[in-house]
């Protein structure tokens, strides 16, 4: 093993120690007595998201698979959360680094990769980013990350603080240690993927539940267990649902799906910040509103028990998108009849 891949793992796993784990809030709902709901904050990575995690992952796996050496140039095609955490490990590792990103990606994206020593490389369209960051990575001689086919197999599934591990160990001193159902959204698929492995492996009866926004195929997908299906429109919840079934999306695992409309979700997270003070991406409202059709489910059958979800990432990064009025009314419509729902709850 060269000194510089002795060093990078060293480098990793120092900055890891440095950063600590997530917190797992509690819902305070007063309409779902007995029914206790938590969200785990993935927003206070130092990259702002969960993307931090896998992007940790995918830097290890590499460099541990002898794919990413001193010097390598490393290329992902992202216009999203993934660009700035493995812009940031990239900075760390002093790595070259390039996302391939549609030209109509917003500005502070891009800002922050740029801030962080990236290098963004613009394409025409969103379903161009594959090739040409393939095609960049072999002229480059450099190494094409592909979190899309990557996420599932470079988390470490079976623990080492993984999110499932994380999540568990959070809940042990609660009423409900053992939660009815576990919802996620998937984007790569990758964090759902780590968090049905891990509920097999440590034997738990906890449901894995996968939302989908508008305008992606997982959810026929699932249905139809048809991973060919591809579509053209284009999505509106940031980071998740996706156009085509990406390969880290493990239907075997899930235990179901749920489909939220993108005004559900987005009420959702305006829902949210009255609860808790505190604003979220899309992700999350697409993710709690799911929590919140399952807590009525028990509620209606006399259960009670936990349901957990995660805070995908914070919403200071739609201020002009999904916290702004004009912008909802006219990219997602009127959200008030779902208001009105949620509303009810408290
Ligand atoms: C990537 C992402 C997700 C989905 O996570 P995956 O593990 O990729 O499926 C959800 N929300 C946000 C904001 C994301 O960036």
């Amino acid at each position: 093993m060269s000194q510089w891949t002795r060093n990078a793992l060293k480098i990793l796993s120092s900055d890891q120690l440095r950063t600590s784990d997530t917190h797992l809030y509690r819902l305070d709902i007063p309409a779902l007595t007995g029914i206790d709901i938590y969200l785990k904050d993935e927003s206070t990575h130092p990259t702002g998201s969960l993307k931090h995690r896998l992007a940790r992952s995918l830097f290890l796996h590499a460099i541990c698979s002898g794919q990413i050496r001193e010097g390598t140039h490393v290329v992902e095609a992202s216009s999203g959360s993934t660009a700035v955490s493995e812009a940031y490990f990239a900075k760390l590792l002093g790595l070259p680094f390039t996302a391939v990103m549609p030209a109509s990606t917003t500005r502070s994206k891009i800002v922050q990769v740029e801030r962080l020593g990236g290098h963004c490389h613009f394409v025409g369209h969103a379903s161009q980013v594959y090739d040409a960051a393939e095609q960049l990575a072999r002229e480059t001689g450099g190494h094409y990350m592909d979190q899309f086919t990557y996420a599932e197999r470079a988390t470490d599934w079976r623990g080492n603080n993984n999110i499932a591990e994380s999540i568990f160990r959070q809940l042990a001193e609660e009423p409900h240690p053992e939660p009815e159902a576990i919802v996620m959204s998937a984007g790569t698929g990758g964090t759902s993927a780590t968090l049905g492995r891990y509920i097999r492996y440590a034997g738990l009866n906890t449901r894995l539940v996968v939302v989908d926004p508008e305008n992606s195929v997982f959810f026929d997908s699932f249905q139809q267990r048809d991973n060919t299906l591809t579509s053209q429109a284009c999505g509106r919840i940031e980071g998740i649902g996706r156009p085509r079934v990406e390969a880290s999306f493990l239907p075997e695992v899930i235990d179901g799906m749920i489909k939220v409309p993108d005004a559900a979700s987005i009420a959702t997270i305006h829902w949210l910040e009255r609860m808790l003070g505190r604003k979220a991406g899309g992700s999350t409202g697409t993710n709690l509103w799911g929590v919140l059709q399952l807590a009525q489910d028990m509620q209606k059958a006399g259960k009670t028990g936990s349901l957990v979800t995660l805070m995908c990432d914070g919403g200071e990064r739609y201020l002009d998108t999904y916290y702004n009025a004009d912008w909802v009314a006219e990219h997602i419509g009127d959200i008030t009849p779902w208001s009105e729902q949620l509303a009810l709850l408290g």
